[in-house]
């Protein structure tokens, strides 16, 4: 593969780079995205969602994993997805997150954390995100980037809500996300999913 223009690496010329680390490219495709920017020393907590939705897949569950930081970066709680292994399709880590943060925490408390999360929280997730008044969301992906990989795989939408984004349900939500190279992990463990789940096992 000799490299005749295509841009995979370009040296020296400007990948966005800013304080943080580089976030999605800033074109019209951000319009449904997180506006914001994920600082380098977060990544470690969105690694540890992408951690905790492997551990899904393995136990049959969708693969999702998100994590509940307070004001100071420290770990509160954490979750992954439990919905087959329950047979309750509520059973997403950003609601339990949530159910956690109204037992254990101060409004102000709640106000102040960050949820990061493997995936961009579903309608139902941000809606309880927003009664519970929780502050930033950080995800590794987007709900627009799942729907483009079911596409690409002919995979079709069963969920029954609408595609709406964070924002969409939470107007004035703090919201970052994707990050690309996060993001292709997240993608690489919906296909082993889907791959397992095909395969019956
Ligand atoms: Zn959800």
């Amino acid at each position: 593969m000799a490299g005749t223009g295509h841009p995979g690496r370009a040296p020296a010329v400007a990948a966005p780079h800013r304080d943080g680390v580089t976030v999605a490219p800033n074109d019209h495709d951000l319009s449904q995205h997180g506006t914001g920017t994920v600082d380098e020393a977060e990544l470690p907590y969105l690694r540890r969602c992408i951690e905790l939705a492997a551990e899904a897949v393995d136990a049959g569950d969708w693969p999702f994993g998100s994590v509940l930081v307070d004001a100071d970066g420290k770990i509160l709680a954490e979750d992954r997805n439990r919905e087959s292994t329950t047979g309750d399709p509520t059973r997403h880590p950003e609601f339990e997150l949530v159910r956690w943060a109204v037992t254990h925490l101060s409004p102000e408390e709640r106000a102040a954390a960050t949820v990061y999360t493997s995936g961009e929280h579903c309608p139902m997730c941000a809606a309880a995100h927003g009664w519970a008044g929780l502050g930033r969301i950080v995800y590794a992906s987007s709900s627009r980037q799942a729907r483009d990989w079911k596409a690409e795989w002919g995979v079709p939408v069963t969920s029954p809500l609408a595609p709406l984004s964070v924002q969409d349900v939470v107007p004035g939500q703090e919201v970052a996300g994707p990050v690309p190279e996060l993001a292709e992990q997240v993608r690489e463990l919906q296909w082993r999913f889907r791959q397992r789940n095909s395969a019956g096992d």
